[in-house]
């Protein structure tokens, strides 16, 4: 019977959710598309030719950085897309596989406010099933929410704002029984321990894109660099709808160069930082409650949500104030800063 399910959906072509327009798509062809050497007198993309460092357009394919960043995550390049932050492998998926005015889209609730911000641009319908009181997600609900026009399913984990890692086992049932692309945003899974990924389950998953950022675990967020996993047609057809040019000169170079550099050692500390801030934070009378945390972020509710917030940014200290959610009244949103930081925040509140 599983095995059944499973041979199906290796079989499931998902070609058929791609947008008629797009399917069709001629992409713009670059001069560096139509000769390809490295040595040479460059007269074809009427640059200017003096030697600056960036005078040259940027690699559109970002050959050599997939190349690394395929080492890194230990994934095929043809199973990897860079975008310009999360933000345009997010913007992306609408365009690719949504008909405007047509398709819809569902996702959880509360989630990363960029999806709904996306459907919107893009004239999509988004879905929003709300979570249970302690963050986990009903999936009966979730599927129920889709239909026959329903082309893209967001899941967000560790999720931002509520911290928690969905089980593997659900988002694996998902997958099998939805008839659509499932966005697994997973950008703050170095927090909850790389194993839990769903990188290395592609080939199982025809309808999983794995999205994936520098910005949080690898301390790159000014760098824009948001990464996208997915079977190759998926990946060949999302780079023929980006801009040619997407990703800069100097991003490509600096993210290469820091790569080598690795994000253990700041991911440990970080963690450990979660840890005791947590701890201390369980001992505090003005917190109501401490929920459970996969990512570099803590969730709280308090007393007084607004009352807090204002009185840390008078001690000079900024946090996010989600209370005005559905599902998050009372809360907010504390990222896990240096010890220091930490140290500071916790003195704060100790005396609120
Ligand atoms: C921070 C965050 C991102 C990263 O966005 P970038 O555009 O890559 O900086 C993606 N998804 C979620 C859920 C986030 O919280």
């Amino acid at each position: 019977m599983h095995n059944a399910r499973y041979i199906e959906l290796k079989r499931m072509d998902v070609r058929k959710f791609f947008r008629e327009n797009i399917k069709n798509l001629t992409p713009y062809s670059t001069a560096r598309d139509e000769f390809q050497g490295t040595l040479g007198t460059y007269l074809d993309a009427n640059e200017n030719p003096y030697d600056n460092g960036y005078n040259r357009y940027p690699d559109p394919h970002q050959r050599e950085l997939k190349r690394r960043l395929g080492e890194v995550k230990g994934v095929p390049v043809q199973q990897i897309f860079i975008g310009n932050g999360s933000d345009e492998p997010i913007d992306l998926v609408f365009r690719v596989f949504c008909e405007p005015g047509r398709h819809n889209a569902v996702s959880m609730a509360p989630t990363y406010g960029m999806y709904q911000v996306a459907a919107a641009i893009n004239d999509v319908q988004m879905r929003e099933v709300q979570l249970e009181p302690d963050f986990s997600l009903n999936e009966e609900k979730l599927l129920a929410a889709t239909d026959a026009a329903t082309r893209l399913l967001f899941l967000c984990s560790p999720n931002n704002p509520t911290g928690n890692l969905l089980p593997a086992a659900q988002v694996e049932r998902i997958l099998r029984a939805f008839h659509g692309m499932v966005v697994l945003d997973e950008a703050y899974i170095d927090f909850a321990g790389w194993e839990k990924s769903f990188l290395h389950r592609l080939d199982e998953f025809p309808n999983l894109i794995v999205l994936q950022t520098l910005s949080k675990a690898w301390g790159m967020a000014g760098l824009r660099l948001g990464l996208a996993f997915a079977q190759p047609v998926v990946i060949e057809t999302m780079s023929r709808v980006k801009y040619p040019y997407n990703i800069n000169v100097v991003t490509q170079k600096l993210v290469y160069d820091r790569l080598a550099q690795g994000l253990e050692a700041q991911v440990a500390e970080i963690c450990s930082e979660r840890q005791r801030v947590v701890a201390a934070m369980q001992t505090l009378p003005i917190i109501r409650k401490v929920y459970p945390t996969d990512a570099n972020f803590v969730l709280v509710k308090v007393e007084d949500a607004r009352g807090l917030y204002n009185r840390l940014i008078e001690e000079g200290v900024i946090v996010r104030d989600r209370s005005r959610i559905a599902g998050c009244a009372g809360c907010l949103r504390i990222t896990i800063g240096t010890p220091k930081e930490n140290d500071h925040l916790l003195q704060i509140l100790s005396q609120a």
